[in-house]
């Protein structure tokens, strides 16, 4: 752990780019350009600029990317129809549906019918069950890019008490298996968690992603503790993390928001695009 007084900021974007130089250098070698294929439903201001940032980035990597915008009338027969066609596209190497789906269409439904050896979110069931078992699967990106953001910086989670604010599918959940995988001593803390603090202060390693905003005090966090903000909370015009600032006075590390664990999920995106296209074809090509 850190010492105590020095704040270590745990910036994602460094650690983005330095997996982006991986990828590049892998790209170099193969005989083909993986693509990445993005579906948005509506116009929900927060799906359109991470949409926008993910095709970006993919274009810049060198990927080929392709977004495709329906309306948020299209019907839960029509997406899958899609998902469908996607999934028989030889071309297509990643399929990500962007969340939130509109009300009349099921999540659950969406990441099932999404092949598991395209689904770069790493939220299909099977990709979810293997993660759990210790298997290689694609994981899930958030979760993942929490687990490299730790590394990157040198910290090892093996033997360490860890503990994670939220449960959902999408972070507390994953990273719960990943940092399990890594040796971790884990607890999962949720809104029916009794006693938040005694929880939290147990921890050398604390990752809130409640998305509730300054949910995280200083009084909650033991001095020197390495704090990861998963967070993203819109208040006014700012977009804040789950931690309140004035953890900064008692954690020994703290990644921003933003900057912090958000770089890091689009490139773990981009890492799960080309790891996906690299295993179909190994794997059609021992057929
Ligand atoms: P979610 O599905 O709403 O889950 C929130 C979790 O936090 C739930 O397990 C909930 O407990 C728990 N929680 C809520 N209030 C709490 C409280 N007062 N005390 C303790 N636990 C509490 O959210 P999510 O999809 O996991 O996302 C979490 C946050 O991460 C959001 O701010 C989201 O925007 C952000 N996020 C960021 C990135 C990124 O790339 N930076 C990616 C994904 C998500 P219950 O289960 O008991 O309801």
């Amino acid at each position: 752990m850190p010492a105590q007084g020095a704040l270590l900021k745990l910036e994602g974007s460094p650690v983005a780019e330095a997996l982006y130089a991986e990828l590049h250098a892998q790209l170099a070698g193969l005989t083909f350009v993986p693509r990445l294929h993005v579906v948005r439903l509506g116009e929900d201001p927060a799906s359109v600029s991470y949409v926008r940032l993910k095709d970006r980035q993919a274009k810049k990597l060198g990927l080929q990317s392709e977004v495709t915008v329906l309306p948020e009338s299209t019907s839960q027969g029509e997406l899958l129809a899609l998902i469908h066609q996607l999934n028989a596209d030889q071309n297509v190497d990643g399929i990500l549906v962007q969340f939130p789906v509109p009300k009349h269409i099921s999540p659950k439904t969406v990441l099932e019918a999404i092949r598991p050896d395209k689904d770069v979110d790493g939220l299909h069931p099977i990709n979810v069950g293997r993660l759990w078992s210790g298997e290689e699967c694609l994981e899930s990106c958030t979760p993942a890019g929490v687990m490299r953001l730790l590394n990157h910086y040198g910290f090892s989670v093996a033997g360490k008490e860890v503990v994670i604010v939220g449960r959902s599918n999408l972070v507390g959940k994953p990273l719960a298996a990943l940092m399990l995988r890594s040796d971790a001593t884990v607890t999962l803390a949720h809104s029916k968690t009794p006693d938040l603090v005694a929880v939290t202060r147990r921890a050398d390693i604390l990752v809130a992603a409640a998305g509730r905003a300054g949910l995280i005090k200083s009084s909650m966090v033991r001095p020197g503790a390495v704090v990861v903000d998963v967070g993203v909370n819109r208040v006014g015009e700012k977009l804040v993390g789950d931690v309140d600032p004035g953890v900064a006075h008692v954690a020994g590390a703290l990644s921003p928001v933003p900057g912090g664990v958000g770089p890091m999920t689009v490139a773990m995106l981009l890492s799960n695009t080309v790891k996906a296209a690299i295993r179909r074809r190994d794997a059609s090509a021992m057929v």
